[in-house]
């Protein structure tokens, strides 16, 4: 039996790109690659909220009772090893349980499984055949893998994929998503490390995969713009979505208008972060 180390599973509305306002099961994988220390700071700063936190961390017994971080990468507790007590190792068998348990209907009906993290394509990917094989797995039609599109896939992961989307019939039909939210200079990261059009345009041949740049200025515009270049090149061809950076109310709504204005300019999709202004991006939403 396979085992994940979960942050967090909850229930929510998705509030990004392709399947926004569709009732959505999340499941955050712990772990990732990166540390995006600079959204939401000057150019060349990082951001030093979450050391602040990690000096506290004796107040905090839970997951849910981290404080919101308003710089720096939103979802830092699912990667930075000061929290990784707070997120269990668990066995497929008992993640499925808990998935049953936080469902509507106590089983799959028409919501969609969402596999985030951190980065959830490291080496969770030997764990999702187990997951996604479970018998009360079996009515589940569509599944998105929220990556930063740095992680090749793995050749059982692959043939997995293909082994599930193939299931098809009169009524029913599975999807793999792949949501690639690469990450541009603005986030801290080096584009050497951060843009892979390669190993992007290999999760084309698995599923329908798109770009989602997280954007705030004029200069992440022009980055984003140079990314979306070297993508095409290499051969991608999904499509392009521009997001608003702000993991709180008031960073996102000082530029959210201004990014939609950004994606109308340049002809790409503008996702919002629902998240934000429908639950103040509070753990487990
Ligand atoms: S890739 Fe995503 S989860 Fe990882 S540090 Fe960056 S924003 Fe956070």
């Amino acid at each position: 039996m396979s085992k994940l180390k979960i942050a967090e599973l909850f229930y929510s509305v998705q509030g990004e790109g392709r399947y926004m306002g569709v009732p959505s099961v999340f499941l955050r994988t712990f772990g990732c690659n990166f540390t995006c220390g600079g959204f939401g700071m000057p150019r060349g700063e990082m951001s030093s909220e979450r050391d602040a936190i990690a000096e506290r961390m004796i107040e905090f017994k839970d997951y849910n009772e981290l404080p919101l971080v308003s710089t720096g990468c939103d979802s830092y507790a699912s990667w930075d090893p000061r929290f990784k007590d707070l997120s269990p190792m668990l066995e497929t068998n008992a993640i499925v349980h808990r998935i049953m348990e936080i469902l509507p209907h106590k089983r799959w009906e028409n919501e969609h499984l969402v596999i985030t993290g951190g980065e959830p394509l490291l080496g969770w990917q030997r764990a999702y055949p187990d997951l996604l094989n479970h018998p009360s797995m079996g009515r589940l039609r569509e599944i998105t893998f929220e990556t930063n599109g740095t992680q090749r896939l793995d050749d059982q992961f692959k043939q997995h994929l293909h082994t599930w989307t193939s299931h098809h019939g009169q009524d029913f039909y599975r999807e793999v998503t792949f949501s690639v939210s690469a990450k541009l200079p603005g986030s801290g990261e080096s584009w050497s490390d951060a843009i892979c059009p390669d190993v992007v345009c290999e999760y084309e041949e698995y599923g329908y995969t798109y770009l989602k740049l997280v954007v705030a200025t004029e200069q992440d515009l022009a980055d984003a713009e140079q990314a979306v270049l070297e993508y095409r090149t290499a051969g991608f061809t999904g499509p392009v979505y521009v997001m608003p950076v702000g993991g709180v109310e008031r960073v996102y709504t000082l530029n959210n208008r201004a990014v939609a204005e950004m994606a109308m300019r340049k002809g790409w999709r503008y996702s919002d972060r629902l998240q934000v202004p429908l639950f103040k991006n509070e753990w487990g939403t």
